[in-house]
């Protein structure tokens, strides 16, 4: 991220509410209790199981330290995670993805269909939805990150107890394109981490659209199948980028 983003960013987030908390845990629904870290405006997801252990989203690359050392301040040894759930191939959800890999013999999921660009290791295309969108794609676009092999390619859905091979482990990830074109979500329990098909918002409790996003009709009809198909039972969802944001939010956004 420019200097002068950077600085942009930070100034809004001085002047809203959301600012002071660097991490913060959530809610405990069923057995999964779901923490999350915060650094540079990237969600990282830890969900702690009877199971195992996951982690969703591994932020940017130069935070990885930081992020393992928030994992052992959990009571989770990285060694021990079931999976790495990267929800696409961007640099602020894929930038310690490769490192969780390599050190620590981590399996990586992802969609299939963005495999491809993680193994380039650099952001693709962005659509962006408006002037900021726009100006910030300028440079974005060719940010790198360490690229990275998927170990398990996501093709349309698949439950976590196959990936994890831990039968009684709830959930299902699904693949729904839009902001790339291998985003997925985690459905477990009353819960969803989203990744970027929505974000939630700095000041208010609201969902709102990813700044990049290539069919906004698209992305609307994804989020009403996550509201009442694939995710009817989701109470809060969890977006990569603020948030979380209740179901009352989303069907409201
Ligand atoms: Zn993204």
């Amino acid at each position: 991220m420019k200097l002068l983003q950077k600085l942009i960013l930070l100034l809004m987030i001085a002047i809203s509410v959301y600012g002071c908390s660097r991490s913060k845990s959530g809610s405990v629904q069923e057995e999964v209790a779901v923490h999350t870290y915060v650094k540079d405006f990237a969600n990282v997801h830890l969900l702690v199981t009877p199971y195992g252990n996951l982690l969703i989203e591994t932020g940017l690359s130069g935070n990885t330290e930081e992020i393992l050392q928030w994992l052992r301040e959990k009571g989770v040894a990285p060694e021990n995670l079931k999976a790495v759930i990267v929800t696409h191939a961007h640099y602020d959800h894929a930038g310690g993805a490769k490192y969780l890999q390599q050190k620590f013999g981590v399996p990586i999921v992802a969609g299939a269909p963005d495999s491809s660009q993680l193994l380039l290791g650099e952001n693709g295309k962005l659509c962006p939805t408006g002037f900021v969108a726009s100006w910030m794609a300028k440079s974005s676009e060719g940010t790198k990150y360490p690229s990275v092999q998927v170990d398990v390619a996501v093709e349309k859905s698949l439950s976590l107890a196959e990936i994890t091979a831990e039968p009684e482990l709830p959930g299902m990830v699904y693949l729904l394109p839009g902001h790339t074109p291998g985003s997925i979500v985690v459905v477990i329990n009353e819960m969803a981490f989203v990744g970027d098909l929505f974000r939630g918002s700095m000041i208010f409790k609201s969902a709102e659209r990813h700044l990049f996003m290539c069919d906004l009709k698209d992305n609307d009809q994804d989020i009403r199948y996550l509201l009442e198909d694939i995710g009817k039972e989701v109470q809060t969802f969890f977006p990569s980028h603020f948030g979380p944001v209740t179901r009352e939010a989303l069907e409201n956004m």
